[in-house]
């Protein structure tokens, strides 16, 4: 049982989430038989950023893996698909040193930035341009889109056409909002933004 949800603070409430957890298991008319183990945490999701000047802060000295390479999906804030992805790299790489890892491992991360700017403009639309209490419009009209998509969008490599398949429909962001994150990039401050999500 789990249960995730986008926040603008990392604040998490860890009894209001497992009673909200246990009223969705009643509301089903199941029955809990046991708990065997519960996780719980906030994983942070991009506006937007500067990953060359994050790599010329953090440098080539050691090789770096997982969040601190920028290794993770922009929307969901999970690792698990760029972790294969960076396995994958390792594996075949000729030389294991870290003077031949690491600046592969950043040319890498510098290029998953690149391929993720989409998720970042949807963050953007979500969290500086939808209303507040219409956010979850965006998310509820990607959920309905075909299975294959959404396992796209998870592996973080969507296909040329699902952005626009993912924004399709009346959006639930005024129009010059839209057009403003979209034109003007996100804002020099974002919105601290956060994804928090528990199980049980
Ligand atoms: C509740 C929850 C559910 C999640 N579900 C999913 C999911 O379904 N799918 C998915 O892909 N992702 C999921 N994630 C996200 C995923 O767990 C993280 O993105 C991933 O663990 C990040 O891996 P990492 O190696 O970068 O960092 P970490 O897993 O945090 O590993 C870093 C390690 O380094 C150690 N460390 C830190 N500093 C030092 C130091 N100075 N010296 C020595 N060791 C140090 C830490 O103790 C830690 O063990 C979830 C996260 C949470 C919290």
């Amino acid at each position: 049982m789990e249960d995730t949800y986008y926040s603008e603070s990392s604040e998490l409430d860890r009894d209001k989430l497992r009673q909200r957890i246990r009223d969705y298991v009643a509301d089903q008319g199941w029955r809990i038989s046991g708990e065997h183990r519960e996780e719980s945490g906030v994983l942070p999701i991009v506006l937007d950023g500067d990953a060359e000047r994050y790599w010329q802060e953090a440098g080539t000295a050691v090789a770096r893996a997982g969040m601190r390479a920028l290794l993770f999906h922009h929307t969901t804030g999970y690792s698990l698909p760029d972790a294969v992805r960076l396995a994958d790299l390792v594996a075949s790489a000729p030389e294991l040193s870290t003077v031949a890892l690491a600046p592969a491992i950043k040319a890498h991360s510098l290029a998953r930035w690149d391929e993720q700017g989409f998720f970042r403009l949807l963050n953007r639309l979500m969290f500086e341009a939808a209303r507040p209490a219409e956010r979850y419009r965006t998310l509820q009209h990607f959920y309905r889109c075909s299975e294959r998509l959404i396992g796209r969008f998870y592996a973080g490599r969507p296909g040329p056409l699902d952005p626009l398949r993912i924004l399709s429909g009346r959006p639930p962001v005024p129009l010059g909002r839209a057009l403003g994150c979209l034109l003007r990039g996100p804002r020099r401050q974002p919105v601290p933004a956060a994804v928090a999500r528990r199980g049980l």
